[in-house]
């Protein structure tokens, strides 16, 4: 099974030095297939099977500031859909991306900390509402009037993702590939983390309540995004959501 996505990333390259540097971290990596970079675009497309935060680390390891722009498939020319769900709790805290690479096969990559160390049942669940938290996401996303079910399973709700693992330092790392979750039909849905492991067995997996969850955004595909870094101060295309467009703030980016 191919878990590789294609990533889009802005780079501040300004030199072909900066080239060089970028192409002697990637060109030799072995979880790196392929790879493009673009000077005067300040463009690097990988393909590969790393996390988008593992990419971004591996170009920053140059001196270089990195931001992922795209994220789209490998197997697919088209577009077939990306989305992001950020947790940002006092306590867990991660991101998890899911990318559409066929029609019939959904990539999910998340990295969560914080957690309890153990299993944890992932979840889509019908609404994005964070009202309530985790309590006003509604049941797990079942359009087609299933029975609860595994991840590997036919019959299931589609929401149903199985468990993931914190490591006995709270961490989470999983990647894996989903034939029944098309990123269309959830964007705007939640993903919940459960307090328990989901048992297979009774109706809604019997894990307990939500204990991290977070609306599912679209986020944008390969090619979609043409912003770049400002040559003028270095501020990266992701933290210039944080400061004003002009004047004295522009300078104090993070103090706020
Ligand atoms: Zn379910």
């Amino acid at each position: 099974m191919d878990l590789k996505a294609k990533l889009e990333y802005a780079v501040s390259m300004t030199c072909s030095s900066c080239v060089d540097a970028v192409k002697k971290v990637v060109g030799c990596h072995p979880e790196i297939t392929n790879y493009a970079i673009d000077l005067e675009k300040q463009q690097v497309v990988v393909d590969s099977c790393l996390s988008a935060n593992e990419v971004k680390n591996l170009l920053e390891s140059t001196g270089l500031k990195a931001a992922l722009v795209g994220i789209g498939s490998t197997l697919d020319k088209g577009h077939l859909g990306a989305a992001v769900v950020e947790l940002r709790g006092s306590l867990i805290k991660g991101v998890i991306r899911m990318v559409q690479l066929t029609k019939d096969l959904c990539l999910i990559d998340g990295t969560v900390e914080g957690l309890p160390p153990g299993q944890h049942a992932l979840n889509v669940h019908t609404y994005g509402d964070l009202t309530n938290g985790c309590e006003s996401c509604g049941d797990h996303f079942n359009p087609n009037g299933s029975r609860h079910g595994r991840q590997d399973e036919q019959i299931r709700h589609v929401g149903d993702l199985g468990n993931i693992e914190a490591d006995p330092n709270g961490k989470a790392r999983f990647r894996f590939t989903d034939n029944y979750l098309k990123v269309h039909a959830v964007i705007g849905r939640s993903l919940v983390i459960h307090e328990n492991p989901d048992d297979f067995a009774s109706e809604d997996g019997n894990s307990g309540k939500g204990i991290a969850c977070a609306i599912i955004a679209r986020s944008s595909g390969l090619f979609q995004n043409p912003k770049r870094f400002c040559a003028c101060d270095g501020i990266s295309i992701w933290e210039e959501r944080n400061v004003p467009d002009a004047g004295s703030g522009r300078s104090q980016k993070g103090s706020t």
